[in-house]
């Protein structure tokens, strides 16, 4: 599932391909993306529709249109976008929408589970899903004392904590992973357990970190793609994420190892993130 940083990359390509266009057709291949719309008003809503804007919050992408009306994507699991300055010759697979612009090009969404969400909302109305969103960590609000304050209000392991999108929003597996191993915090530390520098700590990591793999424009374990079909390269700079049984690449004197919380793999150094309990 992309990540923060993969999505980053995604809206960064979406920006340089499709700003200021004009959508001329759109052709909804799959209705389940729809949310509750139906197709004819999806494709009303948004027929003549110049993009003013790209944005992301978490995992979210908004398309912000000249009338101020808004797109709401959620990518989910497989969801990625091809753009082409023409039709090609050769058809692709497990297109779920098009958007023709004026200018005769074309921006494909190409979804093989279909889990991608799709959200109108007119101008000025609230985004429903912004509601219970935790912020994004790159929000000038977010500071080490708040998020402490949101930590000492839950018992879960940390590493579980920023998996929930309502605490922070962006971050998935790998840069949880990733994260706690930057700070050399354990992910089974209960939350409230956190000392409130181990926090500044954990936040400038997660900074740091999704900062850097913002540059290398995501990582690509499986299938992510950015806009222009290129894959990420975040993947050669993880530390612990899938790499069990590897002498740890900082203090060596361990192996990394993986745990499963909440039925999902979690990987750390034994020894630089010992359980300060
Ligand atoms: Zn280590």
């Amino acid at each position: 599932m992309p990540e923060l940083p993969e999505v980053e990359t995604i809206v960064k390509g979406l920006r340089s391909c499709v700003l200021n266009k004009t959508i001329s057709k759109v052709t909804v291949l799959h209705v389940k993306l729809l949310a509750k719309r139906s197709v004819i008003a999806f494709k009303s809503f948004l027929g003549n529709e110049t993009i003013a804007q790209v944005k992301r919050r978490g995992k979210y992408i908004v398309i912000v249109f000249k009338s101020n009306k808004r797109l709401l994507l959620h990518l989910r699991m497989t969801g990625k976008f091809i753009y082409k300055q023409a039709a090609p010759s050769l058809k692709f697979n497990h297109i779920r929408l098009i958007f023709n612009f004026i200018d005769g090009s074309i921006l494909y969404y190409q979804d093989l589970r279909i889990f991608g969400t799709f959200s109108l909302f007119n101008p000025l109305e609230e985004i429903s899903e912004f509601k219970a969103l935790g912020p994004d960590p790159f929000s000038k609000t977010l500071n080490p004392s708040c998020f402490i304050a949101k930590l000492k209000k839950r018992t879960v392991p940390i590493k579980n904590a920023l998996l929930d999108q309502r605490l922070i929003s962006g971050l998935g597996n790998i840069y949880t992973c990733e994260a706690l191993f930057r700070a050399k915090i354990n992910p089974l530390l209960p939350s409230n357990k956190l000392s409130l520098a181990q926090a500044a700590t954990l936040l400038k990591s997660i900074r740091a970190l999704l900062t850097l793999a913002i540059k290398y424009n995501g990582t690509t374990i499986n299938d992510f793609r950015s806009v222009d079909d290129k894959a990420g390269r975040f993947q050669k700079l993880l530390k612990v994420y899938q790499k069990q049984g590897q002498t740890c690449p900082r203090c060596k004197k361990a192996e990394i190892i993986r745990i499963k919380q909440n039925q999902r793999s979690t990987f750390y150094c034994p020894f630089c993130q010992k359980s300060n309990l």
